[in-house]
């Protein structure tokens, strides 16, 4: 289903993301987790794409095995980093004539090790237009095309220090034709906000999901630091983890406890929808729909004012 139809059905949308297994067990476990998460009736759910290449295939077998054995609504991540124009085209057509509707349309980062050199765009709003140029061909069954969506960072991005700038290649991004901006993640409710309301006095009025990932231990803490840079981690936060001590179920405990009322709070302050960055487990998730009450997102939408 076409972005613009999924936020028009689902007034506060729920969505999962996914990673591609790098090893047979990886992709069995996944799909343990895909059917845990499926009660919570996600408004879609998405799949990363690695910059390193061996894995880019991978995005989509996922998306097309997600598909196919869940009926669940998945979209693809696509980076150009790397990609000659025609390769982002030859994507663009496999998806379409396997009925994907959607696509999150990102830069990604060239790989530390050297790269980038064949890219043919240079920025994410390359891609988000020749997504929209690809519908003219007429090969999506949808004559809009795909639905797409695009990367938004409450705390910055590294490579643009002037936030007023930033903000115009945000907005740049939105008036190309993005549908929809999913949010980095981020542990301060108040940076989130805040970005909202700048992005409204910018005048963008693309719906914005609020990028959520629970932590579940100090790793996989010290891991996103890595992966998100810019991402604050609140004293608060650091000061209740440290508490935790070496106990993992307590730092778990502590994470989740954290996410919820962070989803608590953003759904009392009318987010248009949350993006849970899943790392490929459905307990921390499903822990957070149990301490918000809720065993779904329909209850979620139901009994959200
Ligand atoms: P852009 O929008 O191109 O922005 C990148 C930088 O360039 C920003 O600093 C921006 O301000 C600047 N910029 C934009 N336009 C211009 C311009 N015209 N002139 C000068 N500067 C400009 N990475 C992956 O490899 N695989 C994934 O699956 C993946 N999924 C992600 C999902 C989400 C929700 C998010 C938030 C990030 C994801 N990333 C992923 C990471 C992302 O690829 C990196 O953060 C990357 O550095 C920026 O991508 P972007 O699409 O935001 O790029």
């Amino acid at each position: 289903m076409h972005l613009v139809d999924v936020l028009a059905r689902d007034s506060f949308t729920a969505s999962f993301e996914f990673f591609p297994p790098k090893s047979a067990s990886g992709w069995d476990s996944l799909f343990g987790t895909i059917a845990d998460c499926g009660p919570l009736r996600p408004s879609f759910v998405s799949v990363t794409y690695g910059a390193g290449g061996s894995t880019r295939q991978n995005t989509h077998e996922l998306v097309i095995r997600i598909r196919r054995e869940t009926g669940l609504e998945a979209m693809p991540h696509l980076t150009c980093v790397n990609h000659t124009a025609t390769e982002i085209d030859d994507i663009l057509s496999e998806y379409a004539r396997a009925g994907v509707s959607n696509i999150l349309a990102l830069r990604g980062d060239a790989p530390k090790e050297g790269g980038g050199a064949r890219s043919a765009f240079a920025h994410a709003i390359d891609l988000v237009g020749a997504v929209r140029q690809f519908a003219k061909l007429g090969i999506h069954s949808d004559p809009r095309g795909f639905g797409v969506a695009v990367a938004g960072y409450p705390e910055g991005h590294p490579e643009t220090p002037n936030t007023l700038t930033q903000m115009d290649h945000l907005k740049a991004k939105c008036d190309a034709g993005a549908d929809l901006i999913i949010s980095q993640l981020f542990f301060d409710n108040h940076a989130f906000l805040d970005w909202r309301q700048r992005c409204e006095l910018a005048g963008i009025r693309t719906p914005i999901l609020a990028g959520i990932l629970p932590i579940t231990s100090i790793a996989g803490m010290t891991r996103m630091a890595e992966l998100a840079a810019g991402a604050i981690f609140p004293a608060a936060l650091l000061r209740a983890i440290r508490r935790a001590g070496d106990d993992p179920e307590a730092v778990a405990r502590v994470g989740i406890h954290w996410a919820t009322e962070q989803c608590r709070e953003l759904i009392d302050q009318g987010v248009r929808g949350i993006h849970f960055y899943t790392l490929n487990k459905s307990d921390a998730t499903r822990k957070i729909y149990e301490n918000l009450g809720v065993s779904s997102t329909d209850a979620l939408r139901e009994r959200t004012p």
